[in-house]
């Protein structure tokens, strides 16, 4: 990961090569920002700018010794910590970081830009809570107290940092006299959800979500020629989530959403069975994208009602037509309750719920929602 590699974000981007090369770089570091919009990419790329040897006005050179590790995530003097969950015969209390790098390694490889649930899946255990525990502070504070191995500086990025709880005071040390060599990035969504005796002392720096334009760019650089205008409403400016609108068909989804209703609306075994079989049917991925998809639709719809104006909703010609097919069916307040139920839906799918049977029930209930009496 280089700066290169990240589209946009240019201010930023020179304000850490002008922070580096006059040794200005703050010791304790707070990146905030929504989902998606880059963090770890850019804490990445600043540990392994501030690791190279060659440095170059735009970012690291890409072929020193130090780039050569650090570009496949196995720098010596770059620690990564992250929350954990669990491992088969081993205490909750015992896991950490290290256990996972591999399977951390290999996700960077694939993306940086990757969610908390992405990271919960990708380590076998989607629906617990995991954590960053004492264990973890204390493995930080020894890694970070060793010499380093390549004469540079140690760099400690801790990734999802909320989940550090009461023990990331035991670091506080670290932040308040830290060696001179020691770098720590701390990366949150936002200050809020962290120890106020650690954001008091590090530095903040902001990482604004994604535009449409930056999503472009980056989704052409990896091969799609052309970016369904849906990607860009679904994304909303969160790269993991344009990367996966890339990988998955969501243009049907339209006519998904045209059908559930009218599935809903027929009350009948017969229409509302076979729909949800076809929903339960998609890969978790999907079943979340085509949920986030009805939730956009809906807001999208709500506008609708309230303007009337064709022009205000970010919305295709397509789904346009769908707004037109469902005006008669379904008021502000019916979409409003439909709304509710979606979200609630998102938060039940990545809980394990049976989706077959989450859908034949959601699908009960909408249909509730659109013909409150027996018709
Ligand atoms: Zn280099």
């Amino acid at each position: 990961m280089r700066f290169a590699d990240i589209p946009g974000k240019q201010e930023l981007k020179t304000q850490f090569i002008n922070l580096v090369n006059n040794d200005k770089l703050p010791h304790a570091m707070l990146f905030v920002g929504p989902e998606g919009s880059g963090k770890l990419a850019m804490a990445i790329a600043l540990a392994n700018y501030l690791q190279c040897q060659d440095k170059q006005p735009e970012g690291l050179c890409g072929n020193c010794s130090a780039c050569a590790k650090s570009l496949k995530y196995i720098h010596p003097d770059i620690h990564f910590a992250f929350p954990c969950g669990k491992i088969e015969k081993k205490k909750r209390e015992d896991v950490i970081s290290a256990d996972f790098l591999k399977t951390w390694r290999q996700h960077l490889i694939k993306t940086p830009y990757l969610s908390l649930q992405d990271w919960k899946e990708a380590m076998g255990d989607a629906s617990s809570v995991p954590n960053i525990n004492v264990k973890e502070c204390k493995d930080i504070l020894r890694k970070l107290g060793l010499q380093t191995f390549e004469d540079g500086y140690k760099v400690q990025i801790i990734w999802q940092a909320q989940f550090l709880g009461k023990d990331g005071n035991r670091l506080l040390k670290l932040i308040e006299e830290p060696t001179p060599d020691t770098i720590l990035i701390v990366i949150a969504e936002n200050e809020g959800m962290l120890l106020n005796t650690i954001v008091s002392r590090c530095q903040i720096f902001k990482v604004k979500k994604f535009n449409d334009a930056e999503i472009k760019e980056y989704l052409n650089a990896q091969g799609t020629a052309v970016v369904p205008e849906q990607t860009y409403f679904l994304a909303n400016g969160d790269m993991g989530k344009a990367i996966k609108c890339q990988n998955e068909s969501i243009a049907e989804f339209s006519d998904m959403v045209l059908n559930w209703m009218r599935a809903a609306w027929q009350k009948h075994p017969d229409t509302i069975l076979p729909f949800s079989d076809q929903l339960a049917g998609l890969s978790r991925d999907q079943r979340n994208q085509f949920l986030e998809y009805t939730i956009h639709f809906f807001r999208q719809y709500l506008i609708y009602l309230y303007t009337k104006d064709h022009s205000k909703i970010r919305l295709s010609d397509k789904e346009k037509d769908v707004v037109l097919k469902l005006v008669n069916f379904i008021d502000m307040d019916k979409a409003r309750q439909l709304l509710i139920l979606v979200e609630k839906g998102i938060f039940l799918l990545n809980r394990n719920i049976s989706a077959k049977i989450m859908f034949t029930n959601y699908t009960i209930e909408i249909g509730s929602i659109l013909k409150p009496t027996a018709a």
